[in-house]
């Protein structure tokens, strides 16, 4: 299996808010060691967390590609989530279904919960839940499917009225919503920095370490630019990038998003923002807007989603999408237009055909968790910490909820591929409206 040695990355997003980092440094020489994770997203931190106390003996080897941080784990919107919006209408013969993916979403949340307070972990952690919105046609409609969801799976909510939204948000864009109380916002980059500062000691981290190629055999052989690992056992957290090294090529793409925030907002624009002083909102269309007022004081918006070749976009590109960005957040705040973005930023999140997730044994000696769609931080967590039990031979209610995800559908080789890619991020789109 050869592959492409193209992991790029750059400096606009989460990370670059954050006071500057000392890295783990690159991997070189030769090793041999009974574990090795590729990627150190929040799958890869739960599963190197999970192994080490399972094996305290080991030594287990992280390698990371780039920079911790700089993969989806570290740009994406910051919701950890409890409860999921399964989109396309409620279906009671799905209710089991539902039950298994939010088991999946509370375990996460409660293991990063735990290990965010016993590792003093600052990432603006705030429990408050999550507005789901709607502003037309379709997300009204979707807004009445996802309060049935609600209370058919007795989940606790709070129905808001345009009046109530403009009152918590201060803009009155949004016509009726939800309130779930049980999610955390969160900044991501802070997050997964903290979590790899804070594992345990028989874990090596090493970061700007992509692996490049694998032979298969036992003990497997992973060649890096400057090292050779010999291992036993090798987990896959790659996300959308497993197909570098040959592996779900055919079953996992990168979906490019992006969004800016703005500069620290004053006190006076701050009151204008309703009087919660701080909050996210989801919008109950696919595809529209994420938008958050981050502890911080900065006002997120994220709204474009594209299929970019599973890259983030290039300087150029991420201008142009301001542009969007701005638009929409203008229809939204308009007391608030003269407020300047400090940054833009671009993120990948891994999308099968049919969004599904993927969890399981690849090969006698290499396993694999991963795709989450735009829903990993907690889900991520779960999938990567029962990678690791189901990987030492553990079995658990949770591992077996993690092998029920449904088998990914195929897609077809380039440029099929890329069409096909091209059409299913764009129909996420359709009848978006003023939700955008
Ligand atoms: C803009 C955006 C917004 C999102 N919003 C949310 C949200 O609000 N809430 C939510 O829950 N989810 C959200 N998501 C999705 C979420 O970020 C992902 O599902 C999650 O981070 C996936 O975690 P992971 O660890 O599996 O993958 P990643 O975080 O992608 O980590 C995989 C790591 O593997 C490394 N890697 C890949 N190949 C190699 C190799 N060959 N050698 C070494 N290392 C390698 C990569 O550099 C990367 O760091 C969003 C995603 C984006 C892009």
């Amino acid at each position: 299996m050869t592959i492409s040695s193209d992991f790029k990355t750059d400096n606009h997003g989460w990370a670059e808010l954050l006071q500057k980092r000392e890295g783990q440094p690159p991997l070189r020489a030769s090793h041999r060691v009974p574990w090795v994770i590729v990627g150190a997203g929040v799958t890869g931190l739960a599963c190197a967390r999970k192994l080490a106390e399972l094996h305290p003996d080991d030594e287990i080897l992280l390698l990371e590609a780039r920079e911790v941080g700089q993969g989806a784990s570290g740009r994406n919107s910051g919701f950890a989530v409890a409860v999921s919006h399964f989109t396309g209408g409620y279906n009671k013969h799905q209710i089991e279904e539902y039950r298994r993916v939010n088991r999946i979403n509370q375990n996460g949340l409660d293991l990063l919960q735990a290990q965010v307070g016993a590792h003093d972990i600052a990432c603006q952690w705030r429990a408050s839940g999550f507005h789901h919105t709607a502003a037309d046609k379709q997300s009204l409609r979707e807004c009445a499917e996802f309060s049935r969801y609600l209370e058919a799976l007795e989940i606790a909510h709070t129905p808001l009225d345009a009046q109530a939204l403009k009152q918590r948000l201060g803009t009155d864009l949004y016509k009726r919503g939800v309130h779930v109380p049980n999610g955390v916002l969160l900044q991501p980059a802070a997050l997964v920095r903290g979590l790899a500062d804070s594992l345990p000691a028989n874990v090596s981290l090493h970061e700007n370490s992509a692996v490049l190629k694998i032979d298969k055999g036992a003990p497997l052989i992973l060649q890096l630019e400057q090292a050779e690992v010999q291992a036993d056992r090798l987990l896959f957290a790659t996300n959308y990038e497993a197909g570098k090294l040959g592996v779900l090529r055919r079953y996992i793409i990168g979906s490019t998003l992006s969004g800016s925030l703005t500069r620290v907002l004053s006190g006076d624009e701050i009151a204008s923002l309703g009087d919660l002083g701080d909050w996210g909102v989801l919008s109950l269309h696919g595809g529209g807007a994420t938008v958050r007022l981050t502890t911080d004081h900065r006002l997120c918006i994220r709204n474009t989603a594209e299929y970019n070749g599973s890259a983030l976009l290039s300087p150029q590109q991420l201008e142009l999408r301001q542009a969007l960005h701005r638009s929409n957040f203008n229809r939204r705040f308009p007391q608030l237009a003269h407020v300047k973005f400090e940054y833009a930023w671009s993120g990948v999140e891994g999308i099968s055909r049919n969004g599904t997730n993927f969890f399981g044994r690849q090969n006698d000696n290499i396993y694999l968790a991963g795709g989450y769609n735009g829903s990993g931080l907690s889900r991520g967590t779960t999938f990567g910490t029962c990678l690791a039990e189901y990987a030492s031979g553990e079995s658990s209610s949770m591992i077996r909820d993690c092998l029920a995800s449904a088998p990914a559908k195929w897609m077809p080789p380039r440029p099929f591929l890329d069409m096909g890619a091209f059409a299913t991020v764009r129909l996420r789109f359709l009848g978006v409206g003023r939700d955008h």
